[in-house]
């Protein structure tokens, strides 16, 4: 068939290489250029959150979610990069004073699903056995089964993938208005426009999320690890080349402008209280986004006459995008 895309951030992009797995031919949009970073996957983390965000996400989050975990090793074979993905578990930690959070915070995700009864208490020379910089804890949650994506290898690689691919056009600084416009040209239309479907998408809106890229030789941090706090959570995802993701803040808002000095203030001091080592670290970047999200917080999937919209996947698009998109495609073209 002959498909269109409007939308090429993390969900067009997941749609077209399985499209491109059964032979299809795309005529891909996009508003940004193919390497832009105006996208929400490109800002995010990547962090394949399992358990962590049954905290405050419903439970039916987390079958997609395994789901998801086992597709994106294909996904990312696919564009060349197999070792862009790390599921090596996570740490959640808190300061001491917190503690009572942390064990809330375990006893909560315990009575969503049964596999959280996998999550490991760690004392201190447990915690020092798995990532030895975090001696200074005396008391830690091992999750097993959670890791990343390096997410901005993805988008840099799948660019690649898809602007060389023989069956692939794409249309970029082109943006779409009005999707059905484009099903008088192609046999199936996709909508992944995230938040610029709002016109189209009742009760879509954006939540902001701010992070840092630092650089700290002195932190050897391994995992993705979460600090638990009463006003804020943050994590910690490592990256090559002694490069750490520090974020992300949460703010009903729809202001993609630079990070505010009090989001700068909780991050930075949050983070040199779990490592002191981050004191000397460099600032590489700061960089926001706003995550589409409807009502319910969960992804939504519509299909009208040959025209499919997913959006909706908030905070969890790296979680959620290859199953929901499996969902997508076997409820419409493949039905
Ligand atoms: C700070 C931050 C951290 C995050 N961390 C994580 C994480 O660790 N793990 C996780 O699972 N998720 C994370 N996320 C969430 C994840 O990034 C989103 O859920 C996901 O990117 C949504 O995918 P999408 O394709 O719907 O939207 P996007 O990725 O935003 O893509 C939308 C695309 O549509 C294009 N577009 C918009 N309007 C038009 C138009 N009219 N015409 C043509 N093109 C258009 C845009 O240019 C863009 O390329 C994070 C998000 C943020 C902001």
């Amino acid at each position: 068939m002959n498909i269109a895309i409007a939308g090429v951030g993390l969900v067009g992009r997941v749609l077209a290489l399985n499209l491109l797995e059964k032979g299809h031919t795309l005529t891909l949009f996009d508003e940004d250029s193919a390497y832009g970073d105006a996208s929400a996957g490109f800002t995010a983390a990547g962090m394949l959150a399992l358990f962590a965000e049954l905290e405050t996400a419903e439970s039916s989050i987390f079958a997609r979610g395994k789901r998801s975990i086992n597709l994106w090793p294909s996904l990312l074979d696919q564009v060349g990069i197999s070792d862009a993905y790390q599921l090596e578990g996570s740490i959640i930690t808190a300061h001491p004073q917190d503690v009572s959070e942390l064990d809330h915070f375990i006893q909560t995700l315990k009575s969503k699903v049964d596999e959280a009864s996998s999550i490991q208490t760690l004392n201190r020379d447990e915690i020092m056995a798995l990532e030895p910089d975090l001696e200074q804890h005396n008391r830690a949650f091992y999750i097993p089964h959670e890791g990343q994506v390096d997410a901005q290898r993805f988008m840099q690689a799948s660019s690649d993938y898809l602007l060389n691919h023989p069956d692939v056009i794409w249309h970029q600084e082109t943006k779409v208005e009005k999707v059905e416009e484009l099903l008088k040209e192609f046999d199936w239309v996709y909508d992944s426009r995230g938040l610029g479907a709002q016109e189209d998408i009742q009760d879509l809106r954006g939540v902001r999320g701010e992070v840092f890229w630092l650089e700290a030789p002195e932190v050897k941090i391994t995992r993705p690890t979460r600090m638990l706090h009463p006003r804020y959570k943050i994590y910690i995802v490592p990256r090559p080349n002694d490069r750490y993701i520090i974020g992300a803040t949460e703010i009903e808002s729809e202001d993609k402008s630079p990070m505010s000095v009090r989001s700068s203030l909780e991050l930075l001091s949050a983070v040199y209280s779990m490592h002191s080592g981050f004191a000397e670290a460099r600032i590489i970047k700061t960089a926001t986004n706003c995550r589409p999200t409807l009502k319910d917080n969960l992804p939504q999937i519509v299909h009208e006459d040959k025209l499919t919209r997913i959006n909706g996947l908030y905070r969890h698009g790296y979680l959620l995008a290859p199953a929901v998109v499996e969902d997508a495609l076997n409820q419409g073209i493949y039905k």
